[in-house]
């Protein structure tokens, strides 16, 4: 199973509004504690039965429900895939589940099963607004689907920025969201080497990188994330093709000449010497 990135997570997120918000949580389940990571199980429990689901919200990988319960301060429920999480919907209460950690079962009669073989996931819940449990949240960079990005505002970001792009594109303090095969995607389709010092792109850059990262990930969540076994709240897998990401050695889709793979930060990257300066 492929590593859930923000399309993924995405996709999961738009599944879950369809599913789950204005709905009241009727039941808990919980078959292995480990990936209530800052929490008591009892207390999880407790806080969530009977709480309503007000909004699904997403910030970089992080979905974040926000819920609502009588005379209570609202809180969010804040889920994290890591590296092999995954929430199946199911119109009844299904038998239990490979893998399964996590059971909510919804006044709907339906039940979000997560399930997760490392159990390296984290579910737990949050003050709202607050987010003091996992620092992350707060300090991420802006969102690329959001209305607000732009050319300046990635310029912005890179500003005084130390390393090559597509190391500091990697990083979610810069901006929220970008994986691996969405960077060498967005690098290729502006143009762009990820050799390039972060700090030396000009404005018509930062507008062509901003535009390609944004359209990019835009495709992938429209495609339900990147073609492979990440399945969406229904089952259904991703469809989105990488043009370069995992292409060594394939021709250019612009110019026909063989793709290279290097490592950048440590992690592999693919791109077009030839179309990428
Ligand atoms: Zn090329």
């Amino acid at each position: 199973m492929l590593l859930p990135e923000m399309p993924e997570v995405e996709t999961l997120r738009r599944g879950l509004v369809r599913a789950a918000a204005g709905q009241s949580i009727t039941s808990i389940r919980i078959s292995d504690e480990r990936v209530l990571k800052r929490c008591d199980s009892d207390d999880f429990t407790e806080r969530l039965t009977g709480a309503t689901v007000r909004a699904v919200n997403r910030r970089g990988k992080y979905l974040l429900f926000e819920m609502v319960v009588a005379n209570v301060a609202p809180f969010h429920l804040v889920v994290h895939l890591n590296m092999k999480g995954g929430i199946r919907r199911f119109d009844t209460d299904v038998p239990q589940q490979k893998y399964e950690c996590v059971r909510v079962g919804l006044n709907t009669g339906s039940v979000l099963v997560y399930t997760d073989m490392w159990t390296w996931g984290d579910w737990h819940l949050d003050e709202a607004a607050a987010f003091t449990q996992v620092a992350d949240v707060v300090s991420m960079g802006p969102e690329p689907l959001d209305s607000g990005w732009s050319g300046a505002l990635l310029a912005e970001r890179l500003a005084g920025r130390r390393g090559l792009i597509k190391a500091v594109l990697l990083d979610q303090k810069v901006v929220a969201g970008v994986g691996n095969i969405y960077a060498d995607e967005a690098l290729f389709t502006a143009g762009i080497s990820p050799k390039r010092q972060a700090s030396s792109l000009d404005a018509g850059e930062c507008d062509a990188l901003a535009t390609s990262i944004a359209s990019t990930l835009e495709t992938a969540v429209r495609c339900g994330g990147s073609l492979g076994e990440y399945v969406d709240l229904d089952g259904n897998p991703g469809t989105y093709e990488p043009r370069v990401y995992g292409g060594k050695g394939r021709p250019c889709p612009l110019c026909g000449g063989p793709l290279m793979k290097i490592s950048v930060g440590g992690r592999g990257t693919t791109y077009c010497p030839d179309c990428q300066h």
